[in-house]
């Protein structure tokens, strides 16, 4: 196996035990940059040297026998995260000077644990998207199928990990930025619960809805990953004081007696058959090692897109009204298609005359989608869905077709609206070209959620 390609968990022990230093391993990260990024276009920005500076600091504290749970291991960041002195776009023209004056509080957590920040990735500008393809830089593709797109809106974050470009990366999901391209990629991509992991210092999109997350190449991973991230944050009112679970500790219990939650409503038309068949095998899988399967409804999903689509652009026109072109950045005009299409929206929905008609509307729906979840958690401890309906797509395919886009979203958006976490799973290929499934949880249920994906990465590379 060569250094890029290891996990958290390996490249931790490799550099622990001297096998390799921190510096073979960031280059070999930087060489597989060299050797692809010119295609995939999964970076804005590659911090070479600053990177190479973290390394060698790392292969120093590892002689001295620190122990930081990320010590030496090379991680992307979506290009919304802010880093001091170093380039942060939003992958919008409107930004494509700004250099941020502070750290996200999740780059300085990552920073501490020991991590080595390789470079900022790409995505849809302001993380609006699905494809990775409203990028102002370009759009990042499938490394699997590179005439496909890779998911979005956390594209190059994806691809980065999927590529074996870096060894994890952040990302964010407000409506399933992070668990559509994990699964259109092949990795794992957990979406916390909302308020689990600090917003501050990360480029807004919607703020009701905005979790901080990240992807991996396996599930303990991503509970390595979280250990370092979560917690309550001074500067961000809506991290809570709630305990923050060794998120390691339960990984290999298996799911003996655990209730697994099957949704009618997101196995219905319009989900490709050959996904639903594949996931039907991992449901079968669960139930032979001792889950117990619950069939569940949770009624109120129909309505999941038009609210999402409400509520979100709403809170979207507000947070992008502070890019004036005075105190960030460039001008309005460099505003792209789709960013101006959710400002006249949201303005819209937010305006007196139609406030109530839309956006209070929408928030009253947003509370039944919310009682949904909690009276299905009532009799599961988990749910298990699809995370899209279709196959990555090609390139191209959807761009003028915005609402055929917005439908993507359609089983990922209500973990957002309910603030509920949710864990995309690889599950294997068809065609060439991957899937997944996600698991859901009550608000602070992450500990669960990784066991059930690491019970099932486990078991499933020994075939379904
Ligand atoms: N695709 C969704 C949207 O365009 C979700 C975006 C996200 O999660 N950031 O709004």
């Amino acid at each position: 196996m060569k250094l890029n390609e290891l996990s958290i968990k390996q490249a931790v022990e490799g550099l622990k035990s001297k096998k390799f230093s921190s510096v073979d391993l960031l280059k070999a990260c930087l060489g597989q940059i060299k050797a692809k990024d010119k295609s995939l276009n999964a970076f804005i920005t590659v911090t070479e040297k600053e990177a190479l500076g973290q390394a060698k600091r790392s292969d120093n504290l590892i002689s001295q026998k620190a122990d930081l749970p990320l010590l030496g291991i090379p991680i992307s960041l979506k290009d919304l995260y802010l880093t001091k002195g170093i380039k942060t776009t939003a992958a919008s023209n409107v930004l494509k000077d700004y250099i941020p004056q502070y750290d996200a509080t999740v780059v300085s957590k990552l920073k501490n644990a020991g991590a080595v920040l390789i470079g900022k990735v790409n995505c849809d500008a302001w993380a609006h998207g699905s494809s990775g393809e409203n990028s102002d830089f370009g759009p990042t593709k499938n490394p699997w199928n590179e005439e496909y797109v890779p998911g979005g809106s956390s594209s190059g974050s994806a691809v980065s990990v999927a590529a074996n470009m870096c060894i994890a990366a952040t990302g964010t999901d407000t409506g399933g930025s992070i668990r559509h391209p994990a699964s259109f990629c092949n990795v794992v991509g957990l979406k916390p619960t909302y308020g689990r992991v600090s917003r501050y210092g990360i480029v807004a999109m919607a703020s009701s809805l905005d979790s901080i997350g990240h992807f991996t190449k396996t599930v303990e991973d991503s509970a390595i990953f979280l250990n370092v991230t979560a917690g309550k944050d001074q500067m961000d009112s809506t991290t809570p004081d709630t305990k923050v679970d060794n998120y390691l500790e339960d990984l290999n219990r298996g799911v003996k007696d655990l209730r697994i939650g099957i949704p009618k409503e997101y196995f219905m038309e319009g989900l490709d058959p050959r996904i639903k068949e594949r996931i039907e095998k991992a449901i079968k899988l669960y139930e032979k090692n001792g889950a117990k399967i619950v069939d569940i409804s949770l009624p109120h999903s129909k309505y999941a897109i038009a609210c999402y689509y409400i509520i979100q652009p709403s809170e979207v026109s507000s947070n992008l009204a502070r890019y004036d072109g005075i105190r960030y950045g460039n001008t309005r005009p460099h505003f792209g298609d789709e960013a101006k299409r959710r400002i006249m929206l949201g303005t819209f929905t937010l305006s007196a005359g139609y406030y109530d008609a839309y956006y209070k509307k929408a928030m009253k729906v947003r509370t039944l989608i919310m009682q949904d979840f909690d009276k299905a958690f009532a009799k599961v401890d988990v749910i298990l869905t699809p995370v899209s309906p279709t196959l990555p797509w090609k390139i191209e395919e959807k761009v003028n077709d915005p609402l055929g886009m917005y439908l993507s979203d359609i089983f990922t958006v209500t973990a957002n609206l309910a603030g509920i976490p949710g864990l995309a799973i690889p599950a294997g290929f068809i065609n060439g070209l991957p899937i997944g499934f996600q698991i859901l949880g009550p608000r602070f249920s992450e500990k669960t959620l990784f066991r059930v994906g690491n019970f099932f990465e486990r078991n499933y590379k020994s075939g379904l």
